[in-house]
């Protein structure tokens, strides 16, 4: 962000990273052993122990991202203690399925067939690598962490490089509040030819989950197929959002402006295709561009990241961009970069293709729903899509129409955790949350009981 050193953390190599991959094995059998119940009475425990050091851990974010201190305690650590009290609840009402009938088989006459009872159970992958990103990182690692710990699994967890220390935090609390030894292991690094790489193609390891972008995803699906080992994948978006004409106006422009400015456009849910319908467009734009002068943003994850968010903007102006707001960096210290707003590219620019990750949107008009929605679906990812109408029916069909594993009517960014998100297409493979990260983290048997 601002090129202080805040932390100094040890890059784990190959042979570190496979003595907490040992210690989760070892720690595995009795961890998945613990009765549901007592899991579910201790998660309740460690989100009490969350909470108590809520404030150290926004510290820690903050240090971490650069993000408004205000905004780190709501939407990282808050939800992160929502996601530990979420699974202790779901945990308590994690049914299995059963079957009473008469069981066929191959080797005799249907009518000798028994009666039977069959009966689902779940059993834990084992050891789980957890991969987190930088941009919302305490909360982007619970929300695999802990439903892959409700599931009976014991983990290794990397953090990313560009933010690390909130996670070491939170391996400290957890083991206070009596997580077992060797339940939750954490290793600090890099990704690509560093510990991330280590982890993902140890042996010991049954299960990956990773959040980050799609290219590092390739190069751990790659090292996951040696032992076909499942993997859970949230990546990134270019997400669409639409506004026909009839919508309350005042709202959308602003959710318009937190849907791209929120953690400086650093949200892979960020909204960086708008498509408006041409009676609103002009002045549309006009609002959004006034409100995104009037953002105070906080900095960038990092110099580079900046560089490469401008570099973006500055391509699509050589394309034929119109600039309406920000776009110039600021002067001073920090990885600043102010709220863009920019029109004019034809929906093949590369602004518009691949993901910015920062605080650019831009702006196209659109003449009837059937082009709108061709436009927006024209994308190979499938993350998120936000539509402002009066007109519900209309909202309803948008949302079955547009590609995308969330859909947001009217609002934007507003989750369960009870809820399952699943990127479509290169945003992601498997879905997380509620019961679906369950589902991922363990694996089902059944038993068949004749009577
Ligand atoms: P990134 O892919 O660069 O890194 C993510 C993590 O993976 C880091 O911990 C990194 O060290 C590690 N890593 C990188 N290459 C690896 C490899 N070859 N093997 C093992 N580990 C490796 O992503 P980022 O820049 O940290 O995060 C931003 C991206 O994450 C954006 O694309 C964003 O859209 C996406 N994202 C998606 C979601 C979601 O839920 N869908 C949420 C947040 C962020």
């Amino acid at each position: 962000m601002d090129g202080q050193l805040i932390a100094k953390v040890h890059e784990a190599d190959a042979e570190l990273v496979n003595c907490a991959v040992l210690a989760a094995r070892a720690a595995q059998p009795d961890w998945e052993a613990l009765d549901r119940i007592e899991r579910a009475d201790l998660f309740e425990s460690l989100a009490g122990a969350v909470a108590a050091r809520a404030d150290d851990l926004a510290d820690a974010e903050t240090a971490d991202t650069g993000r408004p201190r205000a905004q780190v305690m709501g939407a990282h650590v808050g939800r992160t203690i929502e996601v530990f009290r979420l699974y202790a609840s779901l945990l308590r009402t994690w049914s299995e399925q059963a079957w009473h009938g008469r069981a066929a088989s191959p080797n005799m006459a249907t009518e000798a067939a028994p009666r039977t009872i069959a009966y689902t159970s779940r059993r834990a992958l084992g050891v789980v690598a957890v991969i987190a990103p930088w941009n919302v990182p305490l909360l982007l690692l619970a929300l695999n962490l802990v439903p892959a710990l409700a599931a009976g699994n014991c983990i290794v967890a990397k953090p990313s490089e560009e933010s690390p220390c909130s996670a070491a935090l939170l391996a400290e609390i957890l083991h206070d509040a009596g997580l077992p030894p060797g339940v939750f292991n954490l290793v600090h690094g890099f990704g690509a030819n560093s510990t991330g790489a280590a982890l993902v193609s140890n042996p010991g390891v049954d299960g990956i989950a990773f959040t980050g972008e799609g290219r590092a995803a390739t190069q751990i699906m790659t090292a996951a197929a040696t032992g076909l080992r499942p993997v859970l994948f949230e990546l990134g978006g270019k997400n669409a959002g639409l506004v026909f004409a009839d919508s309350d106006l005042d709202r959308a422009v602003e959710a318009s402006a937190l849907a791209a400015f929120a953690n400086s456009g650093q949200v892979c849910l960020s909204i960086e295709r708008l498509f408006v319908e041409r009676p609103v467009f002009d002045g549309f734009v006009a609002r959004l561009a006034e409100l995104a002068g009037r953002q105070k943003l906080g900095p960038l994850i990092s110099q580079s990241h900046r560089a490469k968010v401008h570099a973006a903007v500055e391509q699509a102006m050589a394309g034929g961009a119109r600039l309406h707001a920000g776009g110039v960096i600021p002067p001073g210290e920090g990885a600043f970069y102010p709220a863009t707003v920019l029109t004019g590219l034809s929906d093949n620019s590369p602004l518009l293709r691949e993901e910015t990750f920062g605080p650019v949107i831009h702006v196209s008009p659109f003449d009837h729903e059937d082009e709108a929605v061709s436009r927006a679906n024209d994308t190979p990812y499938g993350l998120a899509s936000m539509v402002w109408t009066r007109d519900l029916s209309r909202g309803h069909r948008m949302s079955a129409r547009l590609r995308a594993g969330i859909n947001w009517v009217n609002c934007w960014q507003v989750r369960d955790f009870l809820t399952p998100l699943q990127g479509l297409g290169r945003s992601g493979i498997g879905a997380q949350g509620g019961r679906e990260s369950l589902d991922f983290f363990s694996q089902v048997t059944t038993t068949v009981v004749s009577l």
